[in-house]
């Protein structure tokens, strides 16, 4: 446990200082040009940000999601949208690390570890994402692999990516879920037809967009892991996805509860400091009570996803609260800093945008709830597990 602790504390103070020295002074401009700079990118990999999860032996840290949770939150204090890049290669490089073959693992983790390469995972539809199983793209088989054929939508780093994994249906006859199966998409299949970015509230470099497959011919080889098993493949990831989203948004609510408080701290108002305001005190304290909260969800989560227990419950929990804090915390800070909170003049407006996307991406808060809800009546109906 101490050396748990060491080594969390190691990381915070790297990613901090990293987030301070390399990332923040980049923020503004990266968001007016909508694109990681260099600079982040290397920062970032020499600090391991991009393999923080993957294994050692292809150039990743080897870290749990607990260790993982500390660099988001660190990240994401500084710029959200580093923190949702190094999710892009860690969530990736895990999926294929756990479910990829050994010519996959050795042609991708490397350059993923890097940072050199990125993914993107590839599966909300125009028709709608929070139904995972009720996705359309159809995979058809042909001679030596599959022609795929869709549309994907809002797709995190679809500016960047070198491969997309892609989910699509290869069985119609099947149950829903059973007959879904993961492909990684390059750019230059044949078929791979490029869409293009959204304008987004917030994360503004993330890279947001759409593509389409036109009988897209993928071989054999480009399956990742086994056929029919894909919906399954992606399930195994949301106790990683919904946790590292927790810790982003750990991460916003502190960074907005400095800034309101760093402001108030400073301004008078009616001849008093607003610091002594009984509305300010009530409303700091209830957001601190909200983000210590969220910690704690988020620490459970990572905790037994880390010791090999099974917690999507656990996971959902901590990503409905912590985004939900998040999205209060900044809407307070942007509030209380008064007009000029308003504006670009002050790095509350940003937080507040960003926030956003994190009850909607990774399960929005009313799909998570349901699963929240339902798991509460399997637990006391004996279906579920009783951790
Ligand atoms: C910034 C950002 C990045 C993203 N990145 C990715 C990515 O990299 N890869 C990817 O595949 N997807 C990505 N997404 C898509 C995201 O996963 C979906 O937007 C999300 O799953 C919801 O799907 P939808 O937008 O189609 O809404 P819908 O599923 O159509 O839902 C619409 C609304 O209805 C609510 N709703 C749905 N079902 C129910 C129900 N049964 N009961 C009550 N309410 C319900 C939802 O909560 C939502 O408010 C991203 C989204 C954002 C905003």
């Amino acid at each position: 446990v101490h050396e748990h602790l060491e080594q969390a504390d190691q990381l915070r103070e790297a990613v901090r200082a990293l987030a301070s020295d390399v990332v923040a002074p980049h923020v503004v401009e990266a968001e007016r040009r909508g694109e990681l700079p260099d600079a982040v990118r290397a920062g970032m990999s020499a600090v391991g940000c991009f393999g923080r999860v993957l294994p050692r032996e292809h150039g990743g840290a080897g870290a749990g999601l607990a260790l993982f949770c500390v660099q988001q939150e660190e990240l994401a204090r500084a710029w959200p949208t580093a923190a949702v890049a190094a999710t892009w290669t860690n969530l990736s490089g895990r999926l294929i690390s756990r479910f990829g073959s050994v010519a996959q693992q050795g042609e991708l983790l490397p350059g993923l570890a890097q940072g050199t390469a990125s993914g993107a995972v590839a599966w909300t539809e125009p028709h709608g994402g929070s139904d995972a199983a009720g996705l359309r793209t159809s995979a058809v088989r042909v001679d030596g692999g599959w022609l795929l054929t869709g549309e994907k939508r809002l797709i995190d780093n679809t500016g960047r990516a070198d491969f997309f994994i892609v989910g699509a249906r290869t069985n119609t006859q099947v149950a829903p879920r059973r007959g879904i199966t993961m492909f990684l998409v390059r750019r230059d299949d044949p078929g791979f037809v490029p869409g293009g970015l959204y304008e987004t509230l917030g994360l503004r470099a993330a890279g947001v967009g759409w593509f389409s497959l036109d009988e897209c011919f993928v071989a054999d080889d480009q399956v990742l892991g086994e056929v029919g098993n894909g919906f399954y493949q992606m399930m195994d990831m949301v106790e990683f996805g919904r946790t590292g989203v927790a810790a982003i948004c750990v991460g916003i609510a502190e960074a907005a509860l400095g800034l309101m408080t760093g402001f108030l701290s400073q301004r008078t108002s009616f001849g008093r400091p607003l610091a002594d305001s009984d509305v300010v005190l009530s409303t700091v304290a209830d957001l601190r009570i909200g983000v210590d909260a969220a910690r704690l969800l988020m620490g459970r989560a990572a905790e037994l996803a880390d010791a090999g227990v099974r917690c999507d419950r656990e996971a959902a929990m901590a990503k409905v609260w912590s985004s939900e804090v998040a999205n209060n915390a900044t809407a307070a800070a942007l509030q209380f800093h008064g007009g000029i909170g308003y504006t670009t003049a002050v790095d509350i407006e940003r937080l507040f945008r960003d926030s956003r996307a994190f009850t909607i991406g990774e399960g929005t808060s009313e799909v998570l709830r349901l699963v929240i809800g339902r798991s509460e009546f399997e637990r006391r109906n004996g279906l579920g597990k009783t951790t």
